[in-house]
């Protein structure tokens, strides 16, 4: 039988065994880490970013590192895409990727509400820079096409997104990026490559905060891009290698490991998730649950054609939201009030529309009222874990 790339296995497979293979001098099974900055040489050189290619030793670990090599192999093939780089957070993947792909006077469609770290960077930064954004509600297709420009270079979804978990079509709007020659980057953090494989349906390039899901367990900070071979290359050495943010080796590590078990996870959040939205959308104080996996989701259509998972994360509206927060602070014993998502400890937070409209989105007219019609004065978001979710029910429930 002819031996299969490892592309062609299983997802399971591939996340076990991606980007990894037994030590070829001790047989170790496990990857090791390589924490080494440096790497001892046998011939002269170059220390210019413009001579490293693929052919290149390892010389210096902001160059490249075995072990961060290891990270980005096995996400490129979780992607299905040909090539990736990892970074040290999955700020320093959007910030990489939209300062080194637009100059000035090239302009930028973007979704309206967003992670709020992107949602600043489009709004303060990149205008700083002489790049024209334009933000819009991705999930509409005609505001996408109303937006677009002769000199839109990207347009970047985050899908489903923060906080209101908004499913964008992302083969359509691939479509409206081709046509105008611009480049499609998606914010997949949300859906994971178990969800959704933007590449697939005719992105460009995907981002990650392997923070999130794919490292899975709340203890390293991590960022990818993930795209075809030509575009990531350029990436590499037209900024990040300069830079400088370089995911820690022991970081890649760990998210290496946490990436393995990413398909069983994301099967078990999305189950406890489901068990949740049903038990929330049932609660009389409850007043909105927003999961793309329950039918009461406006897109969850949409979503089942796009997403082979759920994921875990929802959104719920709740009377007196200030009061209930206070109270979930004090009463939780399970779910930890914290922000960040993704982890299996199930994680709460209160998003408050008055902080995230005037701090992060700005929205006005009919955007900011499609906002508070779904989030009110505040949005619980709700990255449900891993826990029995009898206990993770029982636990809210002793607070709502
Ligand atoms: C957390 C997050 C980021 C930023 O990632 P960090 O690893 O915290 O820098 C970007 N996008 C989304 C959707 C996120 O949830």
């Amino acid at each position: 039988m002819k031996s299969k790339s490892i592309r062609n296995r299983g997802i399971q497979t591939v996340a076990i065994h991606g980007g990894e293979k037994p030590d070829g001098k001790t047989g170790a099974s496990a990857p090791n880490i390589v924490m080494s900055s440096t790497f001892v040489v046998d011939e002269p050189l170059s220390f210019s970013v413009n001579n490293i290619d693929d052919n290149s030793p390892y010389v210096y670990t902001r160059w490249s590192n075995p072990t961060i090599r290891q990270l980005e192999v096995k996400l490129a093939e979780l992607e299905n895409a040909e090539d990736c780089l990892a970074l040290a957070s999955g700020m320093a993947a959007s910030t990489g990727v939209l300062l080194t792909q637009l100059n000035p006077g090239d302009h930028l469609v973007i979704s309206n509400t967003n992670y709020p770290g992107t949602a600043e960077l489009a709004r303060d930064q990149l205008p700083a820079r002489g790049v024209e954004v334009t933000p819009v509600d991705t999930s509409d297709l005609a505001s996408v096409r109303n937006a677009m420009r002769p000199n839109t270079r990207m347009i970047w979804v985050e899908t489903p997104s923060n906080p209101l978990l908004r499913i964008t079509d992302i083969a359509a709007v691939a479509e409206i990026a081709r046509s105008n020659q611009a480049l499609l980057a998606v914010d997949s953090t949300f859906a994971t490559p178990i969800a959704t494989r933007p590449i697939d349906l005719g992105a460009d390039l995907v981002v990650h905060s392997l923070t999130k899901y794919i490292g899975g367990h709340g203890d390293a900070l991590g960022g990818a891009v993930i795209g075809g071979k030509a575009l990531i290359s350029s990436l590499r050495s037209d900024g990040f290698l300069h830079f400088g943010a370089t995911i820690s080796p022991f970081n890649a590590w760990l998210i290496m490991r946490g990436a393995a078990t990413l398909p069983l996870r994301m099967q078990a959040h999305q189950d406890n998730a489901l068990q949740v939205a049903d038990y929330l959308h049932a609660h009389p104080r409850v007043e909105k649950v927003l999961y793309p996996g329950h039918p009461s989701h406006p897109a969850h259509e949409l979503a089942g054609k796009q997403m082979r998972n759920f994921s875990g994360m929802l959104s719920f509206r709740a009377r007196n939201p200030h009061q209930t927060a206070k109270a979930f602070m004090q009463g939780l014993q399970v779910v930890h009030y914290a922000v960040s998502l993704g982890h299996h400890r199930s994680l709460i937070y209160l998003l408050e529309t008055q902080d995230l409209i005037e701090s992060s989105y700005r929205l006005e007219g009919s955007d900011l009222e499609a906002y508070r019609a779904l989030a009110g004065d505040g949005l619980f978001r709700f990255s449900v874990g891993l826990e029995d979710a009898s206990d993770i029910i029982s636990d809210l429930d002793q607070v709502l």
